[in-house]
């Protein structure tokens, strides 16, 4: 029996580098050992506000990248989150569960309540719907990027917490983080995580960003007045394209440094824009193709929420039926 893997992005925007790096690429090569299921977090991105044909739009990409960069529908689930009831019902329950003291500690919460003029209920809660999402499927393995360890280990404290309360009922979940690049890093703020919900876009490679642009975005990538090309805490532009450098071309960073012993910042830039232009070039031409044919993936999307939803949907009346909420018969 494979264990079941569970993973999701939320469409706030379009696919970055930092999500191909840090998340859907190891998903495409862990799909054959797991049974895996993916979905487009739409409801997620109803936390922040977002105009509907925004939403609508991001939600149809980020699924034709998921597709474009390798998931196949053959071997794993794929499917839009607000298809599936079971989310939002176990969402709830699982609110009823969370302390208010936990869901305040959430440090993605308060950086993005600090960058926020406008603070929905709903930013503050996606940890917990994020533990629903994770905890309906029984999934025991979680590919995320380290910007989301502490919001699995929410989802791991809840599935523990209704254990002991109620009963064996729920699988305890284990995150499963890359070992490089981790974390992709803004390329014009180099401390701070790539996002793809940033309106200021020139730090930030869309997956659907054309070469030129791919080029000009990583020629004016901040670095430094030294001229050392070595990863190192006080070096966070350099490691940052070092880091990008060495998962394109399945190096060590070890071997880029070597590899860029002597060379300039110019150098560096122009071959990591190089493997950036070459990985992304098949993906554009797939997702172009998908976003051409939608009805092809609403399809996908239809059949993969039909495989999951009955196990979520008795997932969820079992725990209603054990917190004392009576099941109709
Ligand atoms: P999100 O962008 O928050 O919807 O996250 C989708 C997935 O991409 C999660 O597994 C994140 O951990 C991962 N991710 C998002 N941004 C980055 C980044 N800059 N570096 C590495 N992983 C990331």
């Amino acid at each position: 029996m494979k264990k079941t893997l569970f993973s999701a992005a939320k469409p706030t925007g379009r696919l970055t580098l930092g999500n191909y790096l840090g998340a859907v690429e190891n998903w495409v090569q862990m799909q054959d050992d797991y049974n895996s299921i993916f979905c487009v977090a739409d409801l997620h991105s109803l936390t922040v506000p977002i105009e509907p044909s925004v939403l609508n739009d991001n939600s149809n990409a980020v699924f034709a990248n998921y597709l474009a960069c390798g998931l196949n529908p053959d071997k794993c689930v794929i499917y839009f989150q607000s298809h599936l009831k079971a989310h939002t019902e176990m969402g709830w329950l699982f609110n009823c569960l969370t302390h208010f003291g936990e869901a305040n500690r959430m440090v993605a919460f308060k950086e993005k309540m600090q960058q926020k003029k406008e603070v929905l209920v709903g930013l503050f809660d996606y940890p917990i719907l994020m533990a629903a999402d994770i905890l309906i499927h029984d999934a025991e393995v979680v590919p995320i990027g380290e910007d989301q360890r502490q919001h699995l280990e929410l989802a791991r404290t809840l599935a523990q917490r209704f254990n002991n309360k109620y009963g064996e009922t729920f699988k305890i979940p284990t995150g499963l983080y890359p070992k490089i690049g981790a974390k992709i890093y803004d390329l014009q703020n180099p401390t701070k995580k790539m996002s793809k919900s940033d309106e200021d876009t020139s730090g930030t490679i869309l997956l659907e960003d054309k070469p030129d642009v791919i080029v000009a975005k990583i020629k004016r990538a901040v670095t430094d007045s030294d001229t050392r090309i070595i990863a190192s805490n006080d070096k966070p532009g350099v490691t940052n394209l070092l880091t990008i450098y060495s998962k394109l071309t399945n190096k060590t960073i070890k071997e880029a440094e070597q590899h860029f012993e002597g060379a300039n910042y110019g150098k560096l830039k122009a071959e990591t824009a190089e493997a950036v232009v070459e990985t992304l070039k098949p993906v554009q031409d797939k997702f172009n193709y998908y976003m051409t044919h939608k009805d092809e993936m609403y399809a996908i999307a239809k059949q993969g929420v039909e495989k999951v939803a009955k196990y979520a949907t008795n997932k969820v009346d079992v725990v209603k039926e054990k917190m004392g909420l009576i099941c109709p018969k």
